[in-house]
Parts: C-alpha cells; sequence; structure tokens
C-alpha cells in the first residue's frame, strides 16, 4: 500500500508550491472518484493509479505527466469527466488523459495479428502527438503486470505475451532501459514459467560464483584509476537481467561459458575524455578479448543509448565485461527519453539536477520521432505492409555504416549494400552495379557490418533494379523502390 506522499517523494525535480497542490489535489480527485471500487487482488483500486504515478516519478518525469498518471483511468471508470479534469488541470493535462484513455480501448475483434497490428498502430499515432501519453501507458502496465499474478491464467498468458511483443520493445525504443528489463522479465515468468526458474537459479548460482571475483577486481581497477587521477563516480557489478539473459543463451546453444556479460562492472566517470581515459587504464592493465570493444560513446546505438563495453580477461584469465560511460549517458540509459522531457517541461531546475549546467539543451526532436511523422504519412496505405516495415525497421538492432565521405547511414542488422544505396538516393539504389566495403569489392547481398565503409559502384547502362535483389533487401524503402519497377 502506498500513499500520495510516497509519490511526491520520488518526485526528481523541484517542485513549486502551487503544482504541489496541483498533484495532491488530482490526487484527492481520482481517490474520491474511484472510491469502492477493487482491483483484483482485493486492494482499493487507487493503488493502481498511485502506483502509476510512482513509476513515473521515478522515471523523473514532471507534474503534469504525474498528474495524467492519476487520473489515467478516471474518464473510463468513473463518473468524472474530461471537461471536468480540463478546467481543473488545463489542456495539457486532459490531451495525455485522453490519449491514455484512446490508446486503451481497442478492439478485440480480428486475428490475433489484427489485433497486435492495431494495438502497434495506435501506440505509434499516440507517441507522434505526445510521446508522454505512452510514458504514461508503460508506467501503467507496469504496476499491471507486477499484479498479474491475480487474473485467470489464459489472461496473465494473452496479456505477458502483448507486453513482451509490445510494451517492451517500445520502451526500449524510447531508451528507458529499467522499465524494458522489468517489463521484459515480469512477461517471461508468466509466459515459459519452466526456462524462467532455470534461468533464476542459473543466475542466482552465477551470482554467488562471481560476486567476490567482481568485489576484487573493482578493488584493483579503483586503485589503478586514483594512480592515473581520474576521478571515479561510482564503480559497482552489475548482472545481467534474466530475459535478456535467457535470449543470450538461447543463441549460444545454453552454453553459459559463452556469455561473456552476464556480470560485469560498470565504471561512470564525470566526462567523456575520462570514459576513453579509463579504457585505456583498464586495458593497460587487463588484455581485452578481440573484437569485443564497443564505442557507443561515438557511434550512439539508435535509441541513443551511449557507453563504452569491453570485454577483458580479468585476474585468474576470467572473463570479464567492462562498461564505461559519464553520468549523464547512465541517467539518459536509465531513463530515455524521459530524461529528454523533463528538460522541456522545467528547463532551468532540471538544469541544476540534472545537468548541472554542463551540459548543451539536448535536441527536442529525437531524429525518430521525425521518422514517425514520416510514418504516419503513409498510414492509409496498406495497413499490412506499413507495419511489417515498421516492425523490421523500428524494433531490430541498427547497424551503422560510412559512406566514403564519412557519413553516418543507419541501417537495420543484416542490411545489405542495396539497403545503404536506396537510403542515400533512389538514383543510386536503381543504378547499382556492384560494392566496395573497406575498399574490397563485396556481393551485393553481402551483409555490412557495423563500423564499415561502403562505397556504392553504379552505372548508367543499369536501367532498372533487379528484382531478385527482393530476396536479400531488408528495409521497407529498398523493396519499394524495387517493386515499382515490376510494377511498370
Ligand atoms: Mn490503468
Amino acid at each position: 500500500m502506498i500513499t500520495i506522499e510516497d509519490v511526491l517523494k520520488n518526485v526528481k525535480m523541484k517542485l513549486s508550491a502551487k503544482n504541489e497542490a496541483l498533484i495532491r489535489s488530482a490526487y484527492e480527485l481520482a481517490n474520491k472518484a474511484h472510491q469502492g471500487q477493487k482491483r483484483k487482488l482485493g486492494e482499493d483500486y487507487i493503488q493502481h493509479p498511485l502506483n502509476t504515478a510512482l513509476n513515473l516519478a521515478k522515471v523523473g518525469l514532471g507534474y503534469q505527466t504525474i498528474i495524467a498518471g492519476l487520473l489515467h483511468d478516471v474518464p473510463e471508470d468513473t463518473k468524472v469527466t474530461l471537461d471536468e479534469i480540463e478546467k481543473k488541470f488545463g489542456h495539457d493535462v486532459a490531451v495525455l488523459v485522453d490519449g491514455v484513455t484512446k490508446l486503451g480501448k481497442i478492439k478485440l475483434r480480428g486475428t490475433k495479428e489484427e489485433i497486435y497490428l492495431e494495438n502497434l498502430r495506435k501506440m505509434f499515432l499516440a507517441m507522434a502527438t505526445d510521446i508522454r501519453v505512452v510514458l504514461i501507458k508503460l508506467a501503467d502496465r507496469l504496476h499491471n503486470m507486477e499484479t498479474l499474478g491475480a487474473l485467470p491464467k489464459e489472461k496473465q498468458i494473452r496479456i505477458a505475451r502483448e507486453t513482451l511483443e509490445i510494451f517492451a520493445p517500445i520502451a526500449n525504443r524510447l531508451g528507458i532501459g529499467d522499465i524494458k528489463g522489468r517489463l521484459e522479465d515480469l512477461s517471461f515468468k508468466y509466459l515459459d514459467p519452466k526456462n524462467y526458474n532455470y534461468i533464476l537459479k542459473l543466475s542466482r548460482e552465477q551470482h554467488k560464483l562471481r560476486k567476490k571475483y567482481i568485489a576484487k577486481t573493482i578493488i584493483v581497477l579503483k586503485k589503478q584509476l586514483s594512480r592515473e587521477k581520474i576521478r571515479v563516480i561510482e564503480i559497482y557489478g552489475r548482472s545481467k537481467r534474466l530475459y535478456s539473459l535467457f535470449v543470450k543463451l538461447k543463441r549460444y546453444n545454453m552454453d553459459i561459458k559463452k556469455v561473456y556479460d552476464l556480470a560485469g562492472i560498470r565504471i561512470i566517470v564525470p566526462e567523456i575524455v575520462n570514459c576513453y581515459e579509463t579504457l585505456g587504464i583498464v586495458h593497460k592493465k587487463y588484455r581485452p578479448l578481440v573484437g569485443r570493444i564497443k564505442d557507443y560513446i561515438s557511434l550512439p546505438k539508435p535509441n541513443g543509448y551511449q557507453s563504452i563495453h569491453t570485454t577483458i580477461f580479468g585476474p585468474e584469465g576470467k572473463f570479464l565485461e567492462i562498461q564505461i560511460r559519464t553520468k549523464k549517458m547512465d541517467n539518459e540509459a536509465e531513463f530515455g527519453i524521459a530524461a529528454h522531457w523533463v528538460y522541456s517541461e522545467q528547463k532551468k531546475t532540471l538544469k541544476d539536477i540534472f545537468f548541472r549546467n554542463k551540459v548543451k539543451v539536448p535536441k527536442e526532436e529525437i531524429m525518430w520521432v521525425k521518422q514517425l511523422r514520416e510514418w504516419q504519412n503513409d498510414l492509409g496505405k496498406d495497413n499490412q505492409e506499413f507495419m511489417e516495415g515498421l516492425r523490421i525497421d523500428f524494433f531490430k538492432n541498427r547497424i551503422f555504416a560510412f559512406t566514403p565521405m564519412g557519413d553516418i547511414i543507419d541501417l537495420p542488422e543484416e542490411a545489405t549494400p542495396i539497403d545503404f544505396a536506396y537510403k542515400i538516393h533512389s538514383e543510386v539504389g536503381d543504378h547499382a552495379t556492384g560494392a566496395r566495403i573497406n575498399e574490397r569489392i563485396v556481393p551485393l547481398d553481402y551483409k555490412i557490418k557495423n563500423g564499415e565503409v561502403v562505397e556504392i559502384i553504379t552505372s548508367r547502362d543499369r536501367k532498372n533494379p533487379n528484382q531478385d535483389w527482393l530476396r536479400f533487401v531488408k528495409t521497407s524503402a529498398a523493396k519499394s523502390h524495387i517493386r515499382k519497377f515490376r510494377k511498370k
């Protein structure tokens, strides 16, 4: 049982007296409106909006989002109307509550696939209007997952599947690693209890085995870093979440010895330059494993994730993953896009709290939000095809390749030189005859790897794209360009 005080205690930014009073009055309204309603577990209904608001506060969101979190089930389930909410709490809050209500009304007619696509489409539409609607929905879903045990088994499985297939990938795309991980682990527990329990046991055993080892290594690294005059903000051991461990283990035929980032060490330092200094010091002390150094600082993941990862031969020659990042990167890895929202909601105070005046204003329009708007224009087109493309382009891991001029081209995993060519320009794609990667000729169905320099060879003699390319291209842009010629 939590109270409104728990929510207020967890608000990350300074609240003006006026805004605090608004939050309290939203709570009172919700409490009165839901009076007498119970959740399946038997607790008062108000516990649900309170927990939703608490989740939002923890991610660092501002008073408008927290108020909307408290009121999110009010218009749907009580007599209080949206108009009353707008009068009391303003237009923005009303838009948020309305958005969440609309997201909730999903018609359950049609095939599984149709329902899934419809869900996904609604999420994206909501995102393009105000991303906070989706953040509230995620906080709401997180609490529903935490109390899923009270529902009948069939419902548990349906909700858990939906969470794993729709909500967790969206949390991931928004860069909210914490919510993504919690949603995945909770879904895993209901969808595959046998493997969940196996992984849970395995992870606990490994944790026990490695605890001392990691503690020892931390002491060595601390000493070394202080000798080199690097200020360390935090250094701690971390273990992999259950579901992501399971996914990885499956890839390696359940061979635990092949998973190097099962447990590792995270080092938080003040500035970007300190990250690279730290990497150098770590490598001077412990030999790195070839091909396992990942610089997501200069090449961030598409969801904005930044960090350096390296796997080393630690003491006693055991593999150990080390992650190095700044405090700001760490906040963003946990809070993701929420961190940006906090910023635009309350610019002045946030500067003091999160960014300490050192960091530039984050871009308000993150690239993929723009991309969403573009996709939205395509919504009139065939739903199925649109959604297929969205699923592949949006959720799969991304790679970054370079043009010979050094421009970064963002592509889905396993993309080919043809995808790359169409990403540059449809003319380049249509006339492509070959490709060079790092100065070497490669076939057109070559799978581009992260960081490769790709040069497309074109010829005016080629009039049309080859329809055979459809067998291997990965992006929907390339596919639709190639198909255009088939139709002609
Ligand atoms: Mn709810």
